[in-house]
């Protein structure tokens, strides 16, 4: 025990913490930062090359002027330790057109426009605390920081996606999920506010991802929700990513105006939700993490009770078919870095064979003891959230590692680099496996209140 704690305590202490005070001004318009930097650096950078364009001025603490090259403000002693900076932030969110109709009183841009920082290693971190005019909020993907509103710490973390920034007016709310907290940001359309029961819903679908091994896989993840409309007939929530620069946030465009049937129809949030359960994985290996997201969307569902068992098995089915059709001259590997456009079922369902053959395969070497949920369940220990960016061989080496029976690096070498489809139909149609699936698709309740809702709604 007491090793386990010094050794906490090591990892817990960073290495540096800079310091950064941002004040926001009344009109929204203008950010002004402070940085006060723990040591010195030669150089800050901004992670948008977009962000000179919004610059204003720098000066070292000094009052020297730092010249910019490119993205970098250099230190002309090479001794930079506390700097201040001016950035037209209603300019910068002027000019992404596509995050414009929010209202008037509610800028959302790149983190990465406004913010120069030194490189973060290791445990550094920035603590970064806005001042804000009276009723204006702020969301950011980083971690807040307990007992301080308004201050938040910024640490190294993959470079996946363009996190965003909101300013001003927004709904803002906090959804417990078991020790888990989800800050939920439902920005608002021209026509006003989100209708809340959205928000809710989004809250009650993160919960169903406990549904896999009784808690949320990040501790503290944000979800941002964009209203779209205008669809009739259209999907509750069309489009998602999940960015996990700065901190893991879960973006969907989300229309309000939809039916509530529609929103009990999506599929599209578990899915991003799902993405959470495994580290962030470069490019070329999103086989890995979109395979394993489609075979737990659906098993997650069929466990909230929103797709009967067979429903969900048809749905697996289905996906893997459409994936042993599509360009199976392009092993996983080569149809995620391929030119090609239509590799999009290969990439999407490859993993997911991947994911039931795993799954299935563990349960019955163990006898139901092993599962990919419990696999999962330890990675999530031991691993997640990540700061860095894993490659899919790493993760399966990782994922042997925890299980018993070793299976994950073996799957992998047989088919990462392999033309074809793994081998899937014993697993999905076998009749000594049927209780196996059974098992995997059963029932489930998540111990959150709010799931009384979905319970209702399943007996009508
Ligand atoms: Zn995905």
């Amino acid at each position: 025990m007491l090793v386990a704690a010094a050794l906490l305590g090591a990892a817990a202490a960073p290495a540096a913490t800079h310091e950064y005070r941002v004040t926001l001004s009344e009109d929204l318009q203008r950010l002004d930062v402070v940085a006060r930097l723990d040591g010195s650096v030669r150089h800050v950078s901004a992670r948008r090359p977009e962000a000179r364009d919004y610059l204003a001025e720098a000066y070292g603490c000094d009052g020297a002027r730092l010249p910019r090259t490119g993205s970098r403000l250099t230190s002309p002693s090479g001794n930079l330790t506390c700097f201040t900076y001016a950035v037209e932030l209603g300019r910068a969110a002027r000019a992404n057109s596509r995050l414009q109709a929010f209202g008037p009183d509610t800028l959302v841009l790149p983190v990465n426009d406004w913010l120069w920082r030194p490189q973060l290693g290791g445990n550094d971190e920035i603590v970064v605390t806005f001042d804000l005019p009276q009723d204006a909020n702020v969301s950011v993907p980083w971690q807040p920081v307990d007992g301080r509103p308004g201050t938040f710490r910024l640490r190294s973390s993959p470079r996946s996606g363009s996190p965003l920034a909101v300013f001003g007016q927004f709904d803002a709310s906090v959804v417990s999920i078991g020790e888990a907290r989800l800050r939920i940001v439902a920005l608002p359309s021209r026509r006003g506010p989100m209708n809340p029961a959205v928000a809710d819903w989004i809250g009650e679908t993160a919960a169903n991802i406990s549904l896999a091994y009784g808690r949320f896989p990040n501790p503290d993840a944000r979800v941002l929700l964009f209203p779209v409309t205008g669809r009739p007939g259209g999907s509750a929530v069309p489009f998602g990513r999940v960015v996990r620069d700065g901190g893991e946030t879960v973006e969907l465009l989300v229309d309000p105006d939809q039916p509530e049937s529609a929103f009990l129809g999506d599929w599209t949030a578990t899915h991003e939700f799902t993405h959470l359960m495994l580290p962030y994985v470069g490019r070329n290996d999103r086989w890995v993490s979109e395979g394993f997201a489609q075979y737990y969307q659906n098993v997650l569902l069929a466990r909230a009770g929103r797709y009967s068992p067979d429903e969900a098995w048809r749905k697996i089915g289905e996906g893997l078919e459409r994936g042993r059709r599509s360009v199976p001259h392009l092993s996983p590997d080569e149809a995620a870095s391929a030119a090609e456009r239509n590799t999009r079922m290969k990439i999407y369902w490859s993993g997911a064979a991947l994911a039931l053959i795993a799954d299935v395969e563990l349960r019955r070497r163990s006898g139901g003891k092993e599962t990919l949920d419990t696999a999962l369940d330890r990675l999530q220990a031991c691993c997640l959230p990540s700061r860095r960016t894993w490659t899919a061989r790493k993760l399966f080496a990782k994922l042997d590692e925890l299980v018993a029976t070793p299976l994950f690096v073996d799957l992998y070498d047989r088919h990462a680099d392999a033309a074809g489809f793994p081998d899937f139909d014993e697993y999905l149609d076998a009749a000594e496996l049927a209780e196996i699936r059974a098992a995997i698709t059963a029932r489930r309740y998540t111990d959150r209140p709010g799931s009384q809702e979905l319970r209702r709604h399943d007996r009508k």
